[in-house]
């Protein structure tokens, strides 16, 4: 069933989008965040697995100081407080490529927080994104379809799951409702994440290679009816790896939801999967935060890392602040 849709430049002209951008880059540390298993690329399914990755009875995790540091040199770039103090906390969840029953993340306590990122458009123009946390967490495994066509679940023989990306560390990057972009919407998500995408590499903390999976944003989009009105109701397109493919998903979803709102009816808050066709189709309804019962991880004591290892250990670099004036 194909959506019914507004012509873009209507959709911007009677409705106000608002977007939102959850980055997730892959660390390119040596181990991985909570154990010894080598972080690489590529290898042989589960053989870069330890009890840990797959969290078996018994096993504990231990904090990758080097991913702690690159997280801050992250935080630092993107004009961030870094906190004093600071928690993981348990995300539970099952899925396959998640069998340990839970993610390890942080919630209410991320290493870094209250940002800001310059991006250039292409007329020129700086639009800031504000920026409200980057936290730490771990990746989970993958799960492979066989069977189907392109590697979908949809008719798969069967499936498999490589456990190898299980615990490689991530850092999350989080931002406020990114407001007033208009019809530059998607051109600001793209470049946003293609600045980012820029940062690491200048960073050294990944190769963030869009083609293997190493930068992925989860895109929100919603509309309201003018920049004083409330915000609208979001859809949030899952793990989209490419600059072309985030402009893409802010585009059909602004004028998917336009063509919704302009007959009377209501956006389903819902996750959505960005296709090959520059279109969006429903996945599941959106969990709340509730849903997933955090609390604070008790096999990992609280990180607090000192302004003075990290100033000496992170290296300026030209976009950092100065670490004197960060938090
Ligand atoms: P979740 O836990 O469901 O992912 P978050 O609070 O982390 O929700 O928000 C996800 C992203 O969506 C953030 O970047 C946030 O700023 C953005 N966001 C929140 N509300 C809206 C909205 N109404 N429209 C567009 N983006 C939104
Ligand atoms: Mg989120």
């Amino acid at each position: 069933m194909s959506d019914k849709l507004m012509d873009f430049d209507e959709a911007v002209r009677r409705y106000d989008p608002v977007i939102g951008l959850e980055v997730h880059v892959e660390l390119g540390t040596a181990t991985k965040m909570f154990d010894a298993a080598p972080n690489v690329f590529g290898a042989q399914p589960n053989t870069m697995v330890t009890p840990t990755s797959v969290g078996l009875p018994g096993s504990l995790p231990v904090v990758n100081g080097k991913g702690v540091e690159y997280a801050i040199r992250i935080g630092l770039a993107l004009g961030c407080q870094i906190a004093e103090t600071c928690r993981f906390a348990r995300k539970n969840y099952f899925y396959p490529d998640l069998c340990k029953d839970f993610q390890t993340s942080q919630s209410d306590e991320p290493i870094a927080y209250d940002g800001a990122l310059p991006v250039e458009l292409e007329d020129g123009t700086i639009f800031t994104v504000p920026i409200e946390r980057a936290h730490m967490e771990e990746d989970a495994g993958k799960n492979v379809h066989v069977g189907g066509a392109d590697g979908r679940i949809e008719g798969a023989d069967h499936s498999l799951v490589d456990y190898n990306r299980a615990g490689v560390p991530l850092v999350e990057i989080v931002t406020r409702p990114i407001e007033g972009a208009g019809a530059q919407a998607p051109e600001v998500a793209a470049t946003y994440v293609r600045t980012l995408r820029d940062i690491f590499r200048a960073l050294g903390v990944s190769e963030a290679r869009m083609e293997r999976g190493n930068v992925r944003a989860d895109v929100n989009v919603s509309l309201r009816e003018g920049p004083d009105a409330p915000m609208g109701i979001r859809t949030e397109t899952k793990n989209v790896n490419t600059f072309r493919g985030i402009d893409a998903v802010v585009r059909y979803e602004i004028s998917r939801q336009a063509a919704i709102l302009a007959d009377g009816g209501t956006v389903q808050q819902e996750t959505r999967h960005g296709q090959a066709d520059g279109t969006t189709r429903a996945g599941r309804i959106k969990s709340d935060a509730d849903d997933y019962r955090y609390f604070p991880e008790p096999d990992l004591v609280p990180l607090a890392p000192s302004r003075e290892w990290w100033s000496r250990s992170v290296p300026v670099c030209p976009r950092c602040r100065p670490p004197s004036d960060a938090g």
